[in-house]
């Protein structure tokens, strides 16, 4: 599928939960988010029919996603059927970590060979601070298993200054010691209510220049492997590497090449605007896949060009309505 501007969408983020079992407090910081009832979530069956029909549209990677998509009942169970039914189909997996104790082995055997795990402080008092829960040793650990079993770890990071710009240096080492890709990436003014200040605000060429008196970096060539929008240095002495995702300072709106699917069925062509394409209603009604395909067809002719963050930024407002957790990110 090509939409008005020329980019191939081959690339979908399916969110299967809006539920969260951390409270992160630039996220989802409240105890007490309304969420979506078991009615008006899509079901695996009709995740799995989205799925199919991208796939039949040219979409060749899929990013299961969330809320936290292990906490869905059953959902490495549904990893296995997506396998199963798509075998050639890339399929990626981004969680918190916190819940993958006993799944590890069993993500490999289903063929799941890259984990994005997200961590934004490699301190268990700080983490503790940041999600409201005490899981930092979990994810530790489940990043050890991991590696362990022969799944590629990259870690996400949400850049944060005055939260984890001193732990820069931790973060450099861990990356030395271990075989992972560390990514920071910018923290977006996402959501209604969003937590985002420019106090905060820690860009990635800052992030970059930081990392270089730490350590000695190499970009990798970007042509020989595909890191989507993150731009990739190899530490030139040590076993991981650093990325820096600038969707702020220097978006990649021109080779988007994603569609979204929020847990309620919502297609959403751009992360940061609040149009949305309802796949729901066709799905559960008589018209079936083929009305579904041409609401697809149609999002993709009309996925604008590009966002506005940086006003955004400027007049520290939100781009858009719905919380990151309830998108997926
Ligand atoms: N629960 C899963 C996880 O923790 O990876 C998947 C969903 S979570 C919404 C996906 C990612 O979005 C996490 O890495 C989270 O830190 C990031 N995120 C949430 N709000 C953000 C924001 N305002 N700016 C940048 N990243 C954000």
């Amino acid at each position: 599928m090509i939409d008005g501007f020329g980019r191939k969408i081959n690339y979908l983020r399916l969110s299967v939960t809006d539920r969260c079992n951390l409270k992160c407090y630039y996220c989802s910081n409240s105890e007490t988010l309304a969420y979506l009832t078991h009615n008006d979530i899509l079901t695996y069956e009709e995740c799995l029919s989205l799925i199919r029909l991208t796939d039949s549209l040219g979409v060749n990677k899929v990013r299961l996603t969330g809320g936290e998509p292990f906490a869905r009942k059953d959902f490495t169970e549904f990893l296995g059927l997506l396998r199963s039914e798509l075998p050639d189909l890339d399929i990626r997996v981004t969680t918190n970590g916190t819940l993958l104790e006993g799944r590890v082995r069993l993500l490999h055997d289903i063929g799941i060979r890259w984990l994005n795990i997200s961590l934004d402080t490699l301190n268990r008092e700080k983490y503790g601070r940041i999600t409201g829960r005490d899981y930092f040793t979990r994810v530790r650990q489940a990043i050890d298993d991991c590696l362990e079993a022969g799944i590629k770890v990259k870690i996400n990071c949400v850049a944060l200054n005055g939260f984890n710009d001193g732990e820069l240096v931790d973060f450099v080492h861990f990356a030395q010691k271990n075989p992972v890709d560390v990514r920071f990436i910018e923290f977006m003014p996402v959501g209604e209510g969003s937590a985002w200040g420019e106090q905060y605000f820690w860009s990635a060429e800052k992030i970059l220049a930081d990392v270089q008196r730490i350590a000695a970096v190499a970009p990798v060539d970007h042509e020989s492997e595909n890191h989507g929008p993150a731009r990739m240095y190899s530490l030139v002495e040590g076993r991981g590497r650093i990325g820096l995702i600038s969707p702020l300072s220097n978006h990649f709106c021109a080779t988007c090449n994603r569609f979204r699917i929020t847990p309620d069925g919502k297609l959403r062509t751009c992360l940061f605007s609040d149009v949305e394409y309802d796949l729901m209603s066709p799905l559960r009604s008589s018209e079936g896949v083929e009305a579904v395909l041409k609401v697809m067809r149609e999002a993709g002719a009309g996925k604008p060009i590009g966002h506005e963050l940086l006003q955004a930024k400027r007049k520290c407002v939100s781009v858009c309505g719905r919380r990151m957790s309830s998108i997926g990110g």
